[in-house]
């Protein structure tokens, strides 16, 4: 029997139109996106995010810094949007050059702005289960199992990847929700004795094809992270022959992506509302 499918549009497009009626209630809210140097996938993504973000009434502004540009700079750019009473939410597109270091970047960032969740003191309020700003992937994985009324709570969870802004925080929203949570990296020996005990199963390892079928409880869900550019188009982590096995099972493109943008949004409103005092954000 084939597993039910779980797409993501529908729910981001309901999430992205509850948005539009908070913008306008909020009377408008900026975000900001930050994009060093040409990388093409991170042009797309930022397009994608303008493109949504513009339809939901939100300002977007698009701040393009050369590939060579020094920290020094980007910095300052950084604090400038902090300081700007026009922008409520900033992004920098990750990853950045090399001769960057992205962690101080990330920490230039204001953190009631972050909407990307990554500054030290929203990664550590989800550490610590007082959850303020979420990467909106995770947040996604966990709105789209919400939607097919997955059971989370007591549940296997079985996360792959480890990475800051997908697997981290999606193991910490899983064990937040009662889940017992396994997090698998290019470490793990043996990754399917681990897939294998998993009731839902959250692949972002970047690796096309790296769950196959016979890697997948029988009756399961799979959530597919991964977004892989390949000769045959865009392909998930997860075989497709996975859904001869799973219960529920995203389709890649079409599942998580999708929600990704959604929750951007979302979190671009929470950080307006954290602005205008609205929503408490815990002071540093
Ligand atoms: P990342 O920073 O490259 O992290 C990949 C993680 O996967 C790392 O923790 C790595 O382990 C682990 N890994 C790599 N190969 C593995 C293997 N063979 N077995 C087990 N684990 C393995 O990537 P990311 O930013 O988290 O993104 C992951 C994927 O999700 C990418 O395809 C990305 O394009 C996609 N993505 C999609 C969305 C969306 O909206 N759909 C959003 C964000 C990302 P180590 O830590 O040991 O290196």
């Amino acid at each position: 029997m084939s597993a039910t499918p779980m797409p993501g549009k529908p729910v981001a497009e309901r999430i992205r139109a509850e948005v539009a009626d908070e913008v306008a209630e909020l009377g408008g809210l900026g975000l900001a996106t930050v994009l060093v140097g040409d990388d093409p996938a991170s042009q797309i993504y930022i397009g994608l995010k303008h493109k949504a973000a513009t339809e939901a009434g939100i300002r977007a502004q698009d701040v393009r810094l050369p590939a060579d540009v020094s920290e020094a700079d980007l910095l300052e750019q950084v604090a400038a949007l902090n300081e700007d009473d026009e922008i409520d939410a900033v992004l920098v597109q990750l990853p950045l050059p090399d001769h960057l270091d992205e962690a101080r970047v990330i920490r230039g960032i204001a953190p009631a702005k972050d909407v990307d969740g990554l500054h030290p003191l929203n990664a550590g309020q989800l550490f610590l289960g007082r959850p303020t700003l979420v990467g909106a992937t995770p947040l996604g994985v966990m709105a789209l199992l919400a939607e097919h009324g997955i059971r989370v709570d007591g549940a296997r969870a079985v996360v792959v990847g480890r990475s800051d802004i997908v697997g981290k925080p999606m193991a910490h929203l899983l064990l937040q929700a009662n889940a017992t949570v396994s997090v698998c990296h290019s470490h793990t020996d043996d990754l399917s004795r681990y897939t294998l005990d998993a009731d839902i199963l959250v692949v972002a390892a970047g690796r096309a094809g790296l769950v196959d079928p016979d890697m997948v409880k029988a009756g399961s869900t799979v959530i597919d992270v991964g977004m892989n550019r390949t000769e045959a188009g865009l392909v998930g982590d997860v075989d497709p022959g996975a859904a001869e096995v799973a219960g529920f099972i995203t389709p890649v493109p079409g599942g998580v992506g999708p929600m990704t943008i959604a929750l951007l949004l979302r979190n671009a409103v929470r950080c307006a509302r954290y602005r205008r005092n609205e929503l408490y954000f815990p002071a540093l």
